[in-house]
């Protein structure tokens, strides 16, 4: 049989459309993105082909689905092929489907679907379950990479609720991986390294019912940007993510956001309704500039999952992030209490801490995440807040850099009922490394670029940009971390993890070697990937691109 898919030839007009990926505008040129081909599949039947095929040339197939992924590890250069299911299965009714067995309820899904209509489906559904926030990002890749979201501290991550995956192997057979059936290979796919055990094509996920967490509640608030509001929040989030006897169903991130954001991307309603819900701001000109994102923001989320068995809501929390001191006394500019009057089911109130954006900033930057498992320094905050100041600026330093952006997410995991850390002290068969981290964090400096045909002449602001993001990592062992941890879903930098100094920041020696093991029985011949983003095989004279 022949393949029944679309092939994009490199140099075809069609090619550099699909090309396009999310690493693509973060590397300008400085990666080699551009692969021989790039194959989309009709049919598991044209996976197979393409599979057996690659094997048989010596040819790598890079796999993607939503191109999300931060260092371009869905990609390859020209000696491989990408092979891109984005489209391959979306069959309604097929391919994104419930199942309620007894009081459980399982979602079988394809790779194919975006979080944003996977989260469309679970609001007629009254389910959820824990993800990130970009609603872009696309189910293949996000299982795998972990799944770290506003559920984390309550529920754990997706990858810990991964009931069944379907792939195609390296043989180009189709194989039913389970904890039980194959606990190596599913360790693997599980947060192990992604797109180098074969190719996905679907998942079943255990998922949460609504009507177990009745009485859940959210609050959505945002500040004007000032100094003393933020190092506030960011002391209450510590003192949260210390507390050893907090309990479970709180999840809480403080983010911070240069002028120029899209608040109406960030907010958690329709632009009529944000217009209203800034009736508090009197002056039609700050209104209009507002709306525009010409002011600095401080978002906060924090969120009360109603689980049975756990203690009742204690509106004590909300409260302090409400009463932190503002700008002369005034209150934060929109305060937005979900579930709290009028009952609000949990898939709700998750959903409004997405972000519909694709793209913070619509400019290249440099990312930062990092965990840690104890701040280093009582004073964290006061560094990270004038870390954070510097470019930002405020009413206490006005002028911040010009040309530069910075968009920050702190969020705590901590305390001895956090099933973050529980689920992986657990060691319960995935791979995610770093579980033990109270505190985690993102970073990013976007930076001015000039633009080739616009009248206004840009500098460049990449040096600034990095200059910034040194000191952070000058700063960084004193304040924040003993030891460089990142996030597998959020890698940046150096990406080739032949390099222990490398790896070491996204695994912990052992996971690391179960997974050379791992990859060097499931791609024997070193099909799946040829990105430096990739656990390499055991005993494999590491490959690198030129
Ligand atoms: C703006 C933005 C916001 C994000 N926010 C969050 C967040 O809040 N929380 C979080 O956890 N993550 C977040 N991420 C990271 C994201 O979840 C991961 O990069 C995820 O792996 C992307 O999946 P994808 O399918 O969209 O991307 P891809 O680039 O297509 O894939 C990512 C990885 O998975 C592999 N892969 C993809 N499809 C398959 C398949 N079918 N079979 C086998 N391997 C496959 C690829 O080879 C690659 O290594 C964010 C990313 C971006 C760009």
């Amino acid at each position: 049989m022949a393949f029944q898919g679309v092939e994009f030839k490199a140099g075809t007009i069609g090619y550099k459309r699909v090309n396009e990926q999310y690493a693509s505008s973060s590397y300008e040129g400085d990666r080699n993105f551009c692969p021989k081909a790039i194959l989309q599949p009709s049919s598991t039947e044209d996976i197979q082909i393409v599979i057996k095929n690659a094997r048989d040339n010596n040819v790598p197939v890079a796999l993607r689905t939503g191109g999300h992924q931060y260092s371009g590890a869905s990609s390859t250069d020209k000696s491989g092929i990408i092979l891109d299911l984005k489209h391959t299965f979306r069959r309604p009714g097929v391919d994104l489907k419930l199942n309620r067995v007894g009081d459980k309820a399982f979602l079988y899904a394809s790779v194919s679907y975006k979080l944003g209509e996977v989260f469309d489906f679970f609001k007629d559904n009254g389910i959820f379950m824990p993800t990130g926030q970009c609603s872009e990002v696309h189910v293949g890749g996000h299982v795998q990479s972990g799944g770290f979201g506003m559920l984390a501290r309550s529920i754990g991550l997706l990858v810990d609720w991964v009931r069944e995956i379907t792939i195609v192997n390296h043989e180009g057979e189709v194989v039913k991986v389970t904890k039980e059936s194959h606990p190596d290979l599913f360790f693997g796919i599980c947060g192990g390294s992604p797109g180098n055990f074969g190719v996905v094509t679907h998942y079943k996920i255990e998922v949460q019912q609504d009507k177990d967490y009745e009485g859940s509640k959210g609050l959505w608030i945002a500040f004007f940007y000032r100094d003393h509001t933020y190092k506030a929040l960011l002391d209450l989030l510590r003192r949260k993510a210390e507390d050893p006897n907090l309990p479970r169903g709180y999840d809480f991130t403080v983010n911070v956001t240069s002028r120029s954001a899209d608040l109406a991307a960030l907010y958690p309603g329709t632009k009529d309704q944000l217009r209203k819900a800034l009736g508090g701001v009197q002056d039609e000109e700050k209104l209009e500039k507002l709306l525009d994102g010409k002011y600095a923001l401080i978002i906060c989320w924090a969120q009360f999952l109603n689980i049975k068995g756990e203690p009742a809501y204690d509106p004590s929390f909300f409260k302090e992030i409400k009463n932190v001191p503002c700008d002369a006394g005034k209150p934060p500019f929109i305060v937005k209490d979900l579930g709290d009057k009028t009952p609000m089911p949990a898939s709700e109130i998750y959903t409004k801490w997405f972000l519909e954006k694709a793209r913070e900033f619509d400019l290249p930057y440099i990312k930062r995440t990092y965990t840690t498992k104890r701040l280093t320094s009582p004073d964290w905050s006061k560094w990270f807040q004038g870390r954070v100041s510097e470019i930002i600026g405020s009413k206490e330093n006005p002028k911040g850099v010009p040309g530069l952006w910075i968009s920050s997410q702190i969020q705590m995991y901590g305390g001895k009922n956090s099933m973050f850390i529980k689920n992986g002290l657990a060691k319960n068969g995935t791979a995610i490394a770093n579980r033990d981290s109270i505190i985690s964090g993102t970073w990013d400096a976007f930076y001015n670029v000039p633009k080739p045909y616009s009248p206004i002449e840009t500098k460049n602001n990449k040096p600034q940009a990095e200059e910034w993001q040194k000191k952070n990592d000058e700063g960084l062992k004193k304040y924040y971390s003993e030891t460089d941890r990142r996030l597998l879903w959020g890698s940046w930098g150096d990406w080739d993890l032949s390099k222990p100094e490398v790896w070491k920041c996204y695994y912990d020696d052992e996971t690391f070697e179960q997974l050379q093991n791992i990859r060097k029985k499931a791609d024997p011949y070193g099909t799946f990937s040829y990105s430096p983003f990739a656990v390499p095989r055991a005993e494999q004279v590491a490959t690198h691109w030129p």
